[in-house]
């Protein structure tokens, strides 16, 4: 089955804020985010969705356009 991905945007965590909670790992429906050594961040998976933006307590997550530099 193919995946539809949104192709323009994908996320980007502030790693300084993040407080490592796994909210966002829970929520996501691709099983794209991974904490890894207080470390969170997603893969290729990652559709842009924004579930796991709108999940985050504190606002560490946003929306970036494919590319962009993080
Ligand atoms: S935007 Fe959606 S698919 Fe991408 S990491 Fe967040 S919840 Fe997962
Ligand atoms: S939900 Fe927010 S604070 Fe919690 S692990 Fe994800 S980015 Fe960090």
């Amino acid at each position: 089955m193919s995946r539809l991905k949104n192709r323009f945007e994908k996320i980007a965590v502030d790693q300084e804020i993040c407080m490592h909670c796994g909210a966002c790992v829970g929520t996501c429906p691709e099983n794209a985010m991974f904490l890894h050594d207080l470390t969170v961040s997603a893969d290729e998976n990652c559709n842009g969705c924004g579930y796991c933006v709108r999940v985050c307590p504190i606002g560490a997550i946003e929306r970036v356009k494919r590319g962009a530099a993080q």
